[in-house]
């Protein structure tokens, strides 16, 4: 519940904020209170991206929504060690482990080796991420880089009784592990429907590749030795090997888009937990809802996407997309327009405005004995700044932490700091600190807006002039309605006891 706006006449105090974390879990489909592992350490590991082409913004929205947890969790006083993997071999392009290497096939659609193409996606997606205030993993891991790892947790579950082979590769026995299906809810009926379609050689539906073998009228770039054949790892390995070893056996969170819950993190618990893992192996698993275009979801199969490249190359800055995703929820569906953007860019344009009013405003207050009075020696016998920092704590600083902290609201989150921007009667220091702490989680750049040094055009200084005389005789009407012209021309004319002062309009 948010805590009711009052200006209130309390003496000062400060509120901390003692709001708990609460996540949605996917594992026990609840809204939970989130108790790291150990104390204040957060093991956090992100599906990453499959670099065969660029991210799309979709894709994108995934990054940013865990971006927000992270800087969530930060906020909240956790060191997190976040791990995200770099996919270079061995997504199919079926879910059913058929199909072309995406990167291999890549590599043939570009006139690429694999490794280049890789690289160049690679490097793509890290400046795409950058551009959109997403701070980077503590650790970047390659699945080309681990592939001794996951060779031996497929040695493992093959010694674990998990496995068998078929002539295209090792596959994973589901049945082994009776809790398969539960993460994602695939009932009885559901499993069993798998029954009736052509298995091949694999055992059961469900069953998948843990590691594939090169076929003999395929050459493949990017090919290992491994149980007795050449061949290359199946992409849910790679995420369960990997994170295994950066995160260890049991840790807190664990993160992808909607659509990995049924199949690839489905897979990756079955893996972990039959190699040794604890249970549960990831205390929370968090997912991101699709974005969607034209109201079907945003996919590069579908070939409706679009990347951030088209997105600058309109002329919208990459913070106006990260502005518009925020405007929704992460778990609900958000479908992309290019007028959604446009009103995305304009609000943040006017925040940056909104901002830079403000820093206007402590530059212009610093120069006015009156306020550096209140400011140090709150000595105008009112409580001003005592009740202003009240306000910020009890009403701002709480609201904004109880909404961030309850699943990540970004929406409420951005209402708050919208409420607060356009505040005119709490001191403009207090409002500029606080909305940069707000921002530490949103990642807008407010922290980056210049203040320039405002230009007063010589026409408002003239009818400053004027309106000085009119004064001096005494004639109000023409004061005001000078005053109304400077108004229009956006600035606000202060008289103080030095005379006349010109502020560009908040
Ligand atoms: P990929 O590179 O295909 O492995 O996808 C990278 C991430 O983007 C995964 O976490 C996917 O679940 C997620 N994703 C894919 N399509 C969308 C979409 N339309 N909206 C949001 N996330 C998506
Ligand atoms: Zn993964």
């Amino acid at each position: 519940m948010m805590i009711q706006k009052s200006v209130c006449n309390m003496p000062f105090l400060i509120l901390h904020v003692h709001t708990p974390m609460k996540l949605y879990n996917t594992r026990t489909r609840k809204i939970e209170v989130f108790t790291p592992i150990t104390d204040k350490n957060v093991g956090l590991y992100t599906c990453g991206p499959t670099v065969y082409n660029y991210a799309h913004i979709g894709n994108l929205r995934t990054y940013v929504f865990e971006d927000i947890l992270k800087r969530t969790l930060v906020s909240a006083g956790y060191e997190v060690t976040h791990v995200m993997n770099i996919t270079d071999v061995g997504h199919l392009s079926g879910d059913d482990d058929t199909g072309e290497d995406k990167i291999e096939k890549g590599a043939k659609r570009e006139g690429k080796t694999a490794w280049e193409i890789a690289e160049f996606y690679t490097n793509i997606f890290k400046k795409h991420i950058s551009l959109l205030n997403i701070t980077p993993p503590n650790v970047w891991c390659k699945a080309t880089d681990h592939i001794k790892e996951q060779i031996a947790q497929v040695q493992t579950l093959i010694d674990g009784g998990h496995a068998y082979e078929t002539t295209d590769g090792i596959y994973f026995n589901t049945t082994t592990f009776p809790r398969y299906g539960e993460f994602a809810r695939l009932d009885n009926q559901e499993l069993k429907a798998g029954a009736r379609v052509d298995l091949g050689e694999k055992k059961n539906h469900h069953d998948f590749a843990l590691w594939k073998f090169s076929q003999p009228e395929e050459t493949r770039q990017m090919e290992w030795e491994a149980f007795g054949r050449m061949g290359f790892p199946g992409w849910h390995i790679e995420c369960s090997a990997m994170s295994m070893k950066y995160l260890g056996t049991h840790f807190d969170i664990h993160c992808g888009g909607i659509d990995h819950i049924p199949v690839h993190h489905t897979n990756e618990i079955a893996q972990a937990e039959c190699a040794g893992a604890h249970h549960p192996w990831v205390n929370y698993w968090l997912h991101g809802e699709f974005l969607l275009i034209n109201d079907g979801k945003m996919s590069k199969s579908e070939e409706n996407f679009i990347t951030l490249d088209t997105i600058l190359e309109k002329g919208y800055s990459p913070l106006a997309y990260r502005y518009f995703l925020l405007q929704a929820h992460y778990r609900k569906q958000l479908n992309f327009t290019w007028e959604a953007l446009e009103a995305a860019e304009n609000g943040l344009k006017n925040a940056y405005s909104k901002v830079k009013s403000i820093k206007n405003l402590i530059e212009e207050q610093k120069k006015d004995k009156i306020y550096i009075d209140w400011i140090q020696n709150n000595k105008l016998g009112n409580n001003k700044l005592e009740n202003d920092k009240n306000e910020i704590e009890i009403y701002y600083r709480q609201n904004f932490f109880e909404v961030i902290y309850h699943d990540l609201n970004t929406p409420a989150a951005l209402a708050l700091l919208w409420d607060l921007l356009t505040n005119k009667k709490i001191l403009p220091d207090l409002i500029y600190q606080t909305v940069l702490e707000f921002d530490e989680i949103l990642g807008l750049g407010l922290k980056n807006v210049k203040l320039e040094s405002v230009e007063i055009p010589s026409e408002v200084e003239q009818l400053a002039q004027k309106r000085l005389s009119a004064r001096k005789e005494k004639n109000w009407g023409e004061s005001d309605r000078l005053r109304d012209e400077i108004n229009r021309l956006g600035f606000d004319i202060d008289d103080t006891s030095d005379g006349q002062r010109l502020v560009p309009r908040v």
